[in-house]
């Protein structure tokens, strides 16, 4: 066979081979713009231009701090495919993690979008690798801004040639990058080879899998900063589905507006989304839906009365799961063929287990005693994953990476059992954090916060379950003796809000005497998630 690199050139060049007449649509700040791939193409050769002009080369770092629209998926292409790599910050990041990324990554240019140049303005002083910034500027203004040296997206498109060579570029090289959270201090980068991008765009198309095709109309909600929205854009320009970008407006209207609108297909997202969605159908919204196929839930786990209330609507929901260190795609909830006969209910069970590993990937779990756990649907232990776009290592952070990277296997901290048929369900978390809308608050960074507070001893958090957001942090809090009758649970909390970003602020605050701990002395959060279950978390 021959050497072929396996890079996003590809999927650049086939799309604008055959998919020349189909349509993006984007929900930018001033409506609706629609144009085709043609002209995506044009538009991404421009921006290729524009970055050689501003000396973007191989291996350098180009961030994004935007929405989910047309110019960010032109990003997606024109940066990794001249060779830089493309790396998308989180918007909801605190500043000191933002900033810290943005130096740890060493980003050459920031491309912004208008809306959130304060954000990046209230973090200038602290980054120092930036070169170059760019507006993407939708209303055609350019905002007053202290950023320098700062250009418009749009002007700086309106001079460019519209002709690039794109290079040959290596399939090892690396494509794009995403930061995810650590259990406590700052996040850990995971970089993406072109390589890996390729085949797990192909994943994305595999009937098994999502099932992606030129068929789809595509709105991916997930946004482009969470894991490259999936992969899901990569493997839609690839395939030729249209392309719906929602923007900003991710509200349960907005969202059915514009699947009705535009007949959406398929849409993926956290199910704190699709629970919006659920709760507006069941007040009475009146929406046309029937063209959706599948709304992809991944991030968190997939309630099952959630599948039941969309199912009313006659919604189908896939699960999925995956991690940033994963690209992420690693299992799809779908039945087998031979599954038909299951009874209604047996096929919610079945879609709010995680599903099946999709092909190209391998999976053990690792139960306590370090031996593989038998498929019964009973034992656990810890899923080891390994495959072509599952990461090797953290980004310059060799420490860290020993810990999950081991024996060429990924360890991904996530507690599961496997029924007979192989599939898997999630049933803990071993790393301690709290997904709340989608989105990581470190338990531990929380206790040390609290732990600051002077009348306080020790203090654990946990994840507790809330139907809106999933998870939202509950503090169990010791207070020394002398301060019992003195502190208030709003002390707590007034002091949290002067440190901690406000969606952080714990849900519920629960004075104890004591934390209950392991035989090594350690917090056992365990114990106190089964007290909070069996309500004996008894206020002090
Ligand atoms: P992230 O890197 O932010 O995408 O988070 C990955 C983690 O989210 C996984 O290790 C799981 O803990 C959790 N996660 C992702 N998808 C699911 C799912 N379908 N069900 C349960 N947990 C999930």
């Amino acid at each position: 066979m021959m050497e072929y690199p396996l890079t996003l050139k590809n999927l650049l060049m086939r799309n604008r081979q055959l998919f020349g007449k189909k349509e993006v649509v984007s929900r930018n700040l001033t409506g609706d713009f629609r144009y085709t791939y043609r002209d995506f193409y044009q538009r991404v050769c421009k921006l290729a231009n524009v970055l050689t002009s501003l000396d973007i080369k191989k291996g350098d770092k180009v961030a994004t701090l935007a929405w989910n629209t047309h110019r960010h998926l032109e990003l997606y292409f024109a940066v990794p495919c001249c060779g830089a790599v493309l790396h998308t910050l989180n918007l909801r990041l605190s500043r000191e993690h933002l900033a810290y990324i943005i130096n740890h990554a060493e980003d050459k240019v920031i491309v912004v979008d208008e809306d959130l140049v304060p954000l990046l303005e209230s973090i200038r002083d602290q980054i120092s690798t930036v070169k170059h910034f760019i507006v993407l500027d939708d209303t055609g203004n350019m905002p007053y801004t202290g950023l320098e040296p700062v250009y418009s997206y749009e002007q700086s498109l309106a001079k460019a040639p519209d002709h690039y060579d794109f290079p040959d570029i290596d399939e090892w090289s690396p494509a794009a990058m995403c930061y995810t959270s650590a259990t406590t201090g700052n996040p850990k980068g995971v970089v993406y080879t072109h390589r890996g991008l390729f085949l797990h765009a192909m994943a994305l198309t595999n009937a098994d899998s999502m099932g992606l095709s030129e068929k789809d109309i595509l709105m991916p909600v997930v946004p482009m900063f969470h894991v490259n929205a999936w992969g899901t854009p990569f493997a839609a320009v690839w395939v030729g589905s249209t392309l719906i970008m929602p923007g900003k407006k991710l509200d349960p209207p907005s969202l059915c507006q514009l699947i009705e609108q535009e007949k959406v297909t398929a849409s993926p997202g956290v199910p704190t989304i699709w629970m919006g969605i659920a709760q507006l159908l069941e007040s009475g919204a009146q929406y046309q839906l029937s063209s959706l196929r599948a709304l992809v839930s991944g991030g968190a786990p997939l309630p099952e009365a959630l599948i039941r209330k969309l199912d009313k609507f006659n919604i189908p929901v896939m699960h999925a799961y995956g991690m940033t260190e994963t690209t992420p795609l690693v299992l799809v909830s779908n039945p087998k063929s031979y599954m038909n006969s299951l009874s209604v209910e047996e096929k919610y069970r079945l879609g709010s287990r995680q599903g099946l590993l999709v092909p190209g990937l391998e999976m053990k779990v690792i139960g306590e005693n370090g031996q593989e756990i038998p498929w019964d649907g009973k034992q656990i232990g810890e899923l080891w994953l390994r495959g072509p776009w599952i990461a090797k290592e953290y980004y310059k952070e060799p420490e860290t990476s020993r810990e999950t990277f081991v024996d060429g296997w990924m360890r991904t901290g996530d507690i599961v059992n496997v029924d007979e048929e192989g599939y898997v369900l999630i049933v803990d978390r071993a790393k301690d954090l709290i997904k709340s809308g989608g989105e990581w608050i470190s338990s531990v960074d929380l206790e040390n916060t609290i732990m600051g507070h002077d009348a306080v001893v020790e203090t654990a958090v946990i994840a507790i379950p809330h139907e809106k957001w999933q998870e939202r942090p509950l503090a169990c809090v010791v207070l020394k003796e002398s301060e019992i009758e003195k502190v208030s649970k709003q002390d707590i909390l007034d002091f949290l809000r002067e440190r901690v970003a406000k969606w952080w602020i714990p849900d519920e605050i629960i004075f104890v005497n004591q934390i209950p701990k392991t035989s090594t002395g350690k917090f056992s959060k365990r114990i106190i998630r089964e007290m909070y279950r069996n309500r004996e978390l008894q206020q002090q």
